[in-house]
C-alpha cells in the first residue's frame, strides 16, 4: 500500500475558515495514526473519511490546539457504535490534564463514556529520546523546546519528521537530518520584535534554516497563526532553504513511500 500523510488541520491556536487546528493522519503499511487532535480535527477526519482508520493517537502536548478534540474522539469511539479502544501516546506529565478532561466530559449513565478518554484511548506515557512501536510503525521522540512537555516525532520507516510546537534547537536539527519530508511549524512570519525562542516557536525563517541545516528533501510548513501571511512565511523560509516548500492545508495528501515524499493532491 501507499504510505500517505493527510493534512487534517494546520492552524495554530484555533480552528478557522481554513479548517481545523493541528491534526495529521498517517495511513501506512505499518499502521494508521492520528498525530495531534486539535479543535475541528474530528470533523476534518470525518470529512476525509479517515475517522475509522485509526490504530493509535499521538499527541505532542496538551495545548488546546493539539488536544481539544480528545474527548470528542473518545465519544466518537463509543457512540453510537462502540469501537475497540486504541492507545493514546503522549508526553509523560499529561496524565492530570487527561483526567481533568474526563472528569468534565464523562457521561456517568453510559459505561463506555464515564471516562471517555481513559476508556476509549488508554494512555501510554512517552519518555522523550526513546523509540516506540505503534503496531509495526516505529516512532522516535525528541523533547521539544516549548513551555509545556512537548514531543517532536520521527518515523524512520517513512522518512517523516513532525516538529510539533518548538523553537529551533541543535537537537532538532540532528533529529530531522535527512528527512524525506519535514513537517515543521512556522507559527510566525518573522521574528522581528518577538522572542520566539523563549515562547517555544519558529517563524518561517527558523523553519527554513532547520530544513537547510538538516538537509531534508521537502519542507512542509504548518501551524499558521494567519493563513493570509502563509505565502510570506514561505518566502522567508525559501531565503534559507532552496528545496521544495509546501504550505500544509486540510485535505492535502503526501505520499511517503518510494523516492521521497511528494504532493499528490491539494
Ligand atoms: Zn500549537
Ligand atoms: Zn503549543
Amino acid at each position: 500500500m501507499t504510505n500517505t500523510l493527510t493534512i487534517i488541520g494546520s492552524r495554530a491556536g484555533s480552528p478557522g475558515p481554513e479548517g481545523p487546528a493541528s491534526g495529521y493522519h498517517l495511513a501506512t503499511e505499518y499502521g494508521r495514526v492520528l498525530m495531534d487532535c486539535g479543535p475541528g480535527v474530528l470533523a476534518g477526519l470525518t470529512r476525509e473519511r479517515l475517522h475509522t482508520d485509526l490504530d493509535a493517537v499521538l499527541v505532542s502536548h496538551q495545548h488546546a490546539d493539539h488536544s481539544a478534540d480528545l474527548a470528542p474522539l473518545g465519544y466518537h469511539r463509543a457512540f453510537p457504535v462502540v469501537r475497540p479502544p486504541i492507545p493514546l501516546l503522549a508526553p509523560k506529565g499529561i496524565e492530570e490534564y487527561l483526567a481533568a478532561l474526563d472528569a468534565v466530559h464523562g457521561i456517568p449513565t453510559l459505561a463506555e463514556l464515564k471516562t471517555p478518554i481513559a476508556t476509549q484511548l488508554p494512555f501510554t506515557a512517552i519518555e522523550p529520546g526513546r523509540q516506540y512501536a505503534v503496531g509495526d510503525l516505529l516512532v522516535d521522540t525528541l523533547e521539544a523546546k516549548h513551555p509545556v512537555p512537548t514531543l517532536s516525532f520521527r518515523f524512520p520507516q517513512l522518512g517523516l519528521v513532525y516538529t510539533a510546537d518548538t523553537a529551533l534547537t541543535d537537537e532538532l536539527i540532528e533529529f530531522s537530518r535527512g528527512a524525506r519530508l519535514l513537517l515543521a511549524e512556522a507559527t510566525y512570519v518573522t521574528p522581528e520584535g518577538r522572542n520566539f525562542d523563549e515562547h517555544g516557536h519558529m517563524s518561517g525563517i527558523e523553519a527554513g534554516r532547520l530544513a537547510a541545516e538538516a538537509a531534508v528533501e521537502h519542507l512542509v510548513l504548518t501551524h499558521f497563526s494567519d493563513f493570509a501571511d502563509a505565502d510570506q512565511t514561505r518566502e522567508y523560509a525559501h531565503a534559507q532553504y532552496d528545496g521544495p516548500i509546501s504550505l500544509a492545508q486540510p485535505g492535502q495528501r503526501y505520499r511517503l513511500s518510494g523516492s521521497g515524499a511528494e504532493l499528490r493532491s491539494a
